[in-house]
């Protein structure tokens, strides 16, 4: 993806300037194009920006037990905690600091419509099989974004399993899906920021046990009405305008997971 990116990115600039020499072309910065995003420096503890944020969309799935990262755009020890465990769980020099490596490693992950690897709009966006983003209480490009967001902690969630194969099995519903299926009416699916996953080489006991670690704050399971089939997992707590609430609910009892633990 990444070198069909290069490719690309290096004819369309050569194209662009005729007279070019090609040695010239290859050192531009676009060593390190990405289709979805590409970083310009290095971000670390004090530094502030959409590239930061950009950056905590990505590494949200490694808040650690318990935790969230908050999407502000703000590097903070939280954001610096979560970069090292996702240095650390890709075999990469963990010192917090997203530099070339790091940002490699999700070029690599990053697909070029910005999805993870392991995960795809049209896998999210089946609500009722009718796809698409609108329908919610959203606009599509906000929920679509969410969408995003979902899908990294997900990532982050299968890797956190040891790379087992994880299917999300309803994801965005619009207001009239929710319906169909009986969703609660102000249930996280309508925003995009919740999945319902399954395994097929995994239980749902240690999918519901290990989402505690990467950055779902609503986690329902095994024992929770509704859920012997699925783990729903969701991004509740940073996504409500209360910051002051304590927003997490965890709920699979037959897995020992419950909102104290
Ligand atoms: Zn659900």
């Amino acid at each position: 993806m990444r070198v069909n990116t290069l490719k690309r990115a290096v004819v369309a600039f050569a194209l662009a300037l005729p007279g070019a020499a090609i040695a010239s072309v290859v050192a531009a910065p676009a060593a390190h194009a990405d289709g979805c995003y590409t970083w310009q420096r290095d971000l670390y503890q004090g530094r502030s920006g959409d590239d930061v944020r950009q950056l905590q969309i990505r590494v949200a799935g490694w808040a650690g037990y318990g935790g969230i990262v908050r999407i502000d755009g703000r590097y903070g020890p939280e954001t610096a905690a979560a970069v090292k465990r996702f240095q650390s769980a890709y075999g990469l020099r963990s010192d917090g600091v997203a530099g070339p490596q790091t940002f490699a490693k999700l070029y690599q992950l990053q697909d070029n419509d910005c999805t993870p690897a392991h995960f795809s709009y049209q896998e999210l966006d089946d609500g009722c099989g009718r796809g698409g983003w609108s329908g919610g209480p959203l606009s599509a490009d906000q929920t679509k974004a969410n969408a995003v967001r979902t899908m990294w902690k997900l990532e982050a969630l299968r890797r956190g399993l040891g790379d087992k194969d994880l299917t999300v099995n309803s994801g965005f519903r619009s207001t009239a899906c929710n319906r169909q299926v009986g969703g609660a009416s102000d249930s996280q699916h309508l925003y995009g920021n919740a999945a319902d996953v399954v395994s097929r080489t995994t239980s749902l006991c240690t999918i519901a046990r290990t989402a505690r670690s990467h950055g779902f704050s609503g986690i329902f399971g095994p024992g929770y009405p509704g859920h012997a089939t699925h783990v729903h997992g969701d991004s509740r707590r940073e996504n409500t305008s209360d910051r002051t609430a304590n927003h997490t609910a965890w709920s699979a009892p037959d897995c020992g997971v419950g909102s104290g633990d």
